[in-house]
C-alpha cells in the first residue's frame, strides 16, 4: 500500500471516530457544563486527530557547535509530510538552541528523537523562528510541549504575523499540501521579539542577531554563532531552489548580503532550503542579480514584462542554475513579475 493511501484510511478512521467523538462531546456538555465539556472534548479532538510520525533523518554535524538535520525536499507533499525545510540545532554548555523548526508538530517530535540520540538527557533551552513562513515555525509545538514554557524568539514584525493572518493560514495550507499530514499541529507564537544587533549567551556558544530590513520578508533575521565562524540565514539565501518571494525584495536582498558578509564573516552560511557551505550567498546573489539587473534594464528600455521574461531565461547567471535548481519551472515566471514590478517601482 502507497504511503498516501495508508493516509487516507487513517484520516477515514479518524473520521469515523470524531463522529462517534461528537456524540460523546454532548454527553460530557451535559455531564460537566458547557465551558468545561468543551475544553475537555477540544483537547481530547486534538490529541486524537494527529498525522502520521515523520521518518527520522539523522543528525549531520557542521562545525563544532552546530548540527543539522537536512531536508531532501524543497517543496510540501503528501508523500514528504510537510519535511521541506532544515533544522539547525546549537549544542551550547547551558543546553541544545533550535534555529527554525519545521513545519508540523511531526517534524518537530522527530527531531526530538534524533537529538535525544545524539545528546542523551540534554535538553532544549531556546527556539529561534528566522521568519513567518510556516516551514520555520510550525514545529515550535512539540519543542515546548516537550521542554516546557521555552523562550521563543523572533523579529518583532515576525512575531505579529504569526499571531495573526500568517499563522493560522500557514497551518491549513500545510495540512492541504500534505494531504493532512500535519493534523494536530497548533500555532505557537514565538514570545521573545528580538533586535538586530542584540546578543545571546547560552554558556559557552554567543548567537548575535542581524536584520538588514526587508529580504525574504521584511522581518528576517538571520542567527550568527560567533565561536564557529558560522551564520544561519533562514531564507534570506537558498542553495539550488527558489520559491516565495511573495513579501521580499531583490534590492533589499542584495544590501542584506552586503550588510551580512560585513557584519557576520562567516565560513559557513547556513540556509532554510539546500546545503549550507560557504558559497550559499554568492549562488543566490548571482541568480537575483540575473533577475533583477535583466528587468532594470528591460524596464529602462521600455520592454514590457513578457519581453523581460525571454531576456531573463537567456541570461546565463539564470539558464545555467535552471536544470538543478527545486522550484525553477514553477517559480520563475513569478519571480521575473515581482523582479519587473520592483525595477518598475524604483524607476520613477
Ligand atoms: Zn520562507
Amino acid at each position: 500500500m502507497r504511503l498516501t493511501e495508508v493516509m487516507e484510511e487513517t484520516i477515514m478512521q479518524r473520521r469515523q471516530f470524531c463522529r462517534g467523538a461528537l456524540a460523546l462531546g454532548a454527553l460530557s456538555l451535559a455531564e460537566f457544563g458547557p465551558w468545561q465539556g468543551i475544553s475537555a472534548f477540544a483537547r481530547e479532538m486534538d490529541e486524537f486527530i494527529r498525522g502520521p510520525v515523520v521518518r527520522d533523518i539523522p543528525l549531520q554535524q557542521l562545525s563544532p557547535h552546530v548540527w543539522m538535520i537536512y531536508s531532501p525536499d524543497g517543496f510540501p507533499t503528501p508523500e514528504n509530510q510537510g519535511m521541506m525545510c532544515n533544522l539547525t540545532f546549537v549544542d551550547t554548555s547551558a543546553g541544545l538552541v533550535v534555529l527554525d523548526t519545521g513545519a508540523s508538530v511531526q517534524i518537530g517530535e522527530m527531531a526530538i528523537r534524533q537529538l535525544a540520540r545524539q545528546f542523551p538527557g540534554k535538553k532544549v533551552v531556546a527556539l529561534f523562528n528566522s521568519h513567518y513562513h510556516g516551514d520555520h515555525f510550525l514545529g515550535n509545538q512539540a519543542f515546548v510541549e516537550a521542554f516546557g514554557d521555552l523562550p521563543i524568539h523572533a523579529h518583532p514584525g515576525t512575531v505579529e504575523a504569526i499571531a495573526g493572518l500568517q499563522g493560522n493560514s500557514w497551518r491549513t495550507l500545510m495540512e492541504k499540501w500534505t494531504n493532512q499530514a500535519t493534523l494536530g499541529t497548533r500555532v505557537v507564537v514565538p514570545n521573545r521579539p528580538v533586535q538586530h544587533g542584540q546578543e545571546f549567551r547560552f554558556g559557552d556558544v554567543t548567537l548575535r542577531i542581524h536584520h538588514y530590513g526587508r529580504a525574504h520578508t521584511p522581518s528576517d533575521i538571520c542567527v550568527q554563532v560567533l565561536e564557529d565562524q558560522l551564520t544561519h540565514v533562514g531564507d534570506v539565501a537558498m542553495d539550488r531552489r527558489i520559491a516565495n518571494m511573495d513579501d521580499g525584495s531583490y534590492v533589499g536582498t542584495f544590501k542584506f548580503y552586503e550588510a551580512l558578509e560585513r557584519e557576520a564573516p562567516s565560513s559557513i552560511w547556513v540556509p532554510g532550503h539546500g546545503h549550507p557551505g560557504p558559497d550559499v550567498l554568492g549562488w543566490n546573489r548571482e541568480l537575483f542579480q540575473g533577475i533583477y539587473e535583466t528587468c532594470v534594464a528591460a524596464v529602462e528600455a521600455g520592454r514590457s514584462m513578457e519581453a523581460a521574461k525571454e531576456l531573463v531565461l537567456q541570461d546565463p547567471r539564470v539558464s545555467s542554475r535552471a536544470r538543478d535548481t527545486r522550484g525553477f519551472e514553477t517559480h520563475i515566471g513569478k519571480y521575473v513579475s515581482l523582479a519587473y514590478l520592483e525595477a518598475e517601482a524604483s524607476a520613477f
